[in-house]
């Protein structure tokens, strides 16, 4: 692959932001398409978390491996600023070694993980073609982080201002939060609260109006100049990450955190593979074999186990929980493959289909770069 190549990219999320950067900074005319007149206008201010668990390297280092500066808000959260609170009400409190997450924003203000990405696409050279929709692609090779497709969890929240001290706190009970969880998070007068649910989307007013009640009777928060929010995360039980010269990434691949939808790693990670992918003559479908394959595979597993959980299971997890000296290496042997994950995955890859409702194309038969009639995509 010589260098000075144009490589077009489809789609501003962190993915595709990675990718331009690294490219760019290496050389590559990049020509990155976004549908939107901004990034991070799929999101609306709110607040979200870069998990910290699952894997050794801590994810700053992993950021700064993959040519990423940190000029967002990046707040670390360690055991003494979080608590779960089970379906027993019980407030359960935890031990970490390290920040178990660390708290980005994202949407359309100066501090977003978005709007920090796209200063470093824009300062290495980037041309951001704003407004642009495309539906197919003419290069020799292509990068496409388009987001989600479908909707196989969702979430439904608010963005509020409050008095309250920092804190995030994690709420896991079918009642409020189906197969899912509730979680709060409070960074400098700002406040981020939303349920997800995997399954049971219709009552996801009933689901939310719950979650406020157990928030507000679990602790005593001022909410203050609340905006509704609320996004949908997809993932396929195989990601498809190749097809002729295109290379897919994020959750346009399939790549999400199945278990929690943790998938801002996925994206920048993906985004980053293909990138050197391009740079380095590499196999892109082999580096994700080889790096994101087996923790997607589990998390796959550890989804289908966390939903057979039921509230018992996830009051039993929080005690559990609560007793360790640090959870930090728990929860990554959660992520580690195993012969007992495996089998999970196989069960879980049966249980869950992958749903392929592509609404970006509209096309009989084509051969587009959406419909990906691919050997996976049955
Ligand atoms: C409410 C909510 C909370 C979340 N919380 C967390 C969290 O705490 N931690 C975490 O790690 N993950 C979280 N996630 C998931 C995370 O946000 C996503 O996994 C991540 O943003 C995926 O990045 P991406 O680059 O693949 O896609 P996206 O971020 O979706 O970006 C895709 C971009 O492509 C553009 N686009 C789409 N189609 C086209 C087209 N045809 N032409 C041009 N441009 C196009 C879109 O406008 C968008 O800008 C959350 C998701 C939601 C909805």
């Amino acid at each position: 692959m010589n260098k000075n190549k144009a490589v077009t990219i489809v789609g501003a999320g962190p993915g595709g932001l990675t990718a331009a950067i690294n490219l760019a900074q290496n050389g590559y005319e990049v020509n990155l398409y976004e549908q939107n007149e901004e990034v991070g206008l799929r999101f609306n201010g709110d607040f979200q978390g870069l998990e910290n668990w699952s894997d050794e390297e801590d994810t700053l280092s992993i950021l700064r491996r993959i040519g990423i500066k940190v000029n967002f808000v990046c707040h670390p959260y360690d055991g003494e600023d979080c608590l779960f609170i089970g379906p027993n009400k019980k407030s359960v409190h935890i031990k970490t070694s390290r920040p178990l997450f660390y708290l980005i924003e994202r949407g359309t203000d100066t501090n977003s993980l978005d709007q920090g990405l796209k200063r470093q696409a824009e300062k290495a050279g980037v041309n951001i073609h704003w407004n642009q929709k495309l539906d197919s692609i003419k290069d020799e090779i292509a990068i496409v982080g388009t987001g989600p497709k479908a909707a196989d969890a969702i979430a439904k929240g608010i963005v509020f201002k409050t008095s309250h001290k920092n804190i995030s706190i994690g709420f896991a009970d079918n009642r409020i939060a189906p197969k899912a969880y509730a979680y709060l998070l409070v960074n400098n007068g700002k406040a981020t609260f939303a349920t997800c649910m995997f399954e049971d989307f219709k009552n996801e007013r009933k689901y939310f109006d719950r979650a406020l009640s157990a928030l507000n009777s679990s602790i005593n928060i001022d909410i203050n100049e609340a905006k509704e929010f609320g996004g949908f995360a997809n993932f396929f039980n195989e990601p498809i990450v190749a097809k002729n010269n295109i290379l897919y990434i994020g959750e346009n691949a399939g790549f999400q955190d199945a278990l929690w939808g943790f998938g801002i790693k996925y994206a920048m990670l993906s985004g980053y593979y293909a990138a050197q992918s391009i740079m380095c003559n590499q196999d892109y479908t082999e580096l994700c074999r080889t790096n994101l394959f087996p923790k997607f595979k589990t998390s796959l597993a550890n989804r289908w186990l966390f939903s057979h959980l039921y509230n018992t299971g996830y009051s039993i997890m929080f005690d559990a929980m609560a007793r360790l000296d640090d959870v930090i290496p728990t929860l990554r042997n959660h992520y580690n493959t195993s012969v007992q994950k495996r089998i999970a995955y196989k069960i879980a890859k049966r249980w869950y289909k992958t749903r392929l409702i592509d609404k970006q194309c509209m096309h009989k038969n084509c051969d587009c770069v959406w419909c990906r009639h691919g050997k996976h995509a049955h």
